[in-house]
């Protein structure tokens, strides 16, 4: 990192992420009330296309059937586990003080991606199908329905989608875009895990392996769909369909708030702790959330001790590019889906102005957490899916959270603030995956 920029930098900080404490970083530049839309981002553009899709979608895809194509994933009470994990505390010291109810939002079994980007994978490439039809000039191309016809599928199958992605982009944009008719080509980074690619083989997607991280495996699609004009390349980093995808999320958290009789008000604070690695899907879903509760809602995002890529960006006070490598840090990490080195330049200057703050987590603790949300409630997540867990004991027993609840005046509030602790992925992954998770997990906890 150039000098000059080391030294804006908060050198507590630092120092602690090389060490690769796990800390809570809270942003100062967090506005107070409700942010405006940005231009060309209203989240209702997306509802409306899942809306006008939803018949093509049940159609196309058997496990969308019963929900009439509806994407939707539950919000559901984790009481024993918040007993737990309460009664030991942030550091297994003390029992937490962190008060209300903490409730977990199962994007972990979305159906036909099994992650959270299952919303925005299915946005970006209905938006391009959407297109490619209504341009085609087929018959009855202005009906939703055409898109599931022979004629359409045909169009389809002479486009290529390409994406670079650790596992799960790649997952969601191959399963969706196959089940719609597209040639997929997933470009996946030399770290990405084996039974991923064979998922993928198995269903007719091309995958290309790329020695280097994430980033290199991005950039190396982006180059090849620049050439052509019929492979269109999504860009983690960049897209706003993406984005504007996992922002469809938050009305259907309103709603299943409201639905369980949980008001967001100044009386009744609402938490929620994102996994976070390029930014999109946390980052689209904070958007959605601070546009219907303003200055009520308090969104946090968790990052891997190795990775903390949003935490450097916006600490390190401007919006030119900043890496974990640039601070030092190595990227390697259990937590595939958060193994991330540059933060996306579309999310992080949004993130700026609406974000509460980071908090960071060891791959050992993502795997004991793993392992005791299996424990606790049955359910079987990736290490990625089980990081956000401690985000209520973070706010309410470190000194950092505590400063936070002080300077908003929250502490009188916490026994009524309801926690949204989102799980990410999981359901595609294998059970012998899922035993080595749980294995390592029980290990940690004995
Ligand atoms: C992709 C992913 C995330 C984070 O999404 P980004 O858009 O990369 O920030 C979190 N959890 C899981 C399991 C993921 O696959």
């Amino acid at each position: 990192m150039p000098t000059s920029r080391i030294e804006e930098f908060d050198q507590e900080l630092l120092t602690s992420l090389q060490r690769r404490e796990p800390l809570l970083w809270l942003n100062d530049r967090l506005k107070n009330g409700t942010p405006g839309m940005v231009a060309g981002l209203d989240p209702a553009v997306a509802q409306a296309r899942f809306d006008k899709y939803a018949p093509v979608l049940a159609r196309l895809f058997p496990e969308l059937e019963s929900t009439q194509g509806r994407l939707i994933s539950e919000l559901v009470p984790v009481a024993r586990l918040q007993r737990e994990m309460s009664a030991g505390g942030l550091n297994d010291a003390a029992a937490s003080t962190s008060g209300g109810i903490w409730l977990l939002k199962r994007d972990d079994a979305l159906p036909v991606a099994g992650s959270i980007k299952a919303r925005g994978g299915f946005h970006e490439v209905l938006s391009l199908a959407q297109r490619l039809v209504e341009q085609s000039g087929l018959p009855g191309a202005d009906d939703a329905l055409a898109m599931a016809g022979p004629e359409a599928r045909a169009l389809l199958g002479r486009h290529t989608l390409s994406v670079g992605s650790t596992g799960n982009l790649g997952l969601s944009i191959g399963l969706i875009g196959r089940g719609l008719g597209f040639q997929v080509v997933v470009h996946m980074s030399a770290d990405a895990k084996e039974w991923k690619k064979e998922r993928l083989r198995k269903k007719g997607i091309k995958v290309v392996e790329h020695t280097g991280d994430y980033g290199a495996a991005v950039e190396a699609g982006r180059q090849e769909a620049a050439r052509s004009s019929t492979i269109h390349f999504v860009d983690d980093e960049k897209s706003e369909h993406l984005f504007l995808g996992y922002s469809a999320a938050a009305a259907e958290l309103a709603g299943q708030l409201s639905a369980l009789g949980r008001k967001v008000d100044a009386e009744h604070p609402l938490f929620v702790y994102l996994p976070c690695g390029v930014g999109g899907a946390p980052g689209g879903i904070a958007y959605g959330l601070k546009l219907l509760f303003g200055e009520h809602v308090h969104c946090f995002f968790v990052e891997p001790t190795a990775s903390p890529c949003m935490l450097v960006q916006l600490a390190c006070g401007d919006l030119r590019p900043l890496s974990i490598y640039d601070v030092g840090l190595n990227n390697v990490t259990e937590a595939d889906g958060l193994a991330v080195g540059q933060a996306s330049l579309l999310v992080a200057p949004i993130m700026a102005d609406i974000l509460s703050g980071v908090f960071t987590v060891t791959d050992d603790a993502l795997m004991l957490d793993t392992y005791k949300l299996a424990q606790a409630e049955g359910m079987l997540v990736e290490p990625s899916a089980a990081s956000a867990l401690r985000g209520p004991l973070w706010l309410g027993d470190s000194a950092q959270g505590k400063r936070y609840l002080a300077r908003h005046g929250l502490e009188p509030l916490m026994a009524d603030a309801v926690h949204v602790i989102w799980s990410t992925g999981g359901s595609l992954v294998p059970r012998e995956e899922h035993e080595r998770f749980q294995a390592r997990g029980a290990e940690l906890a004995a």
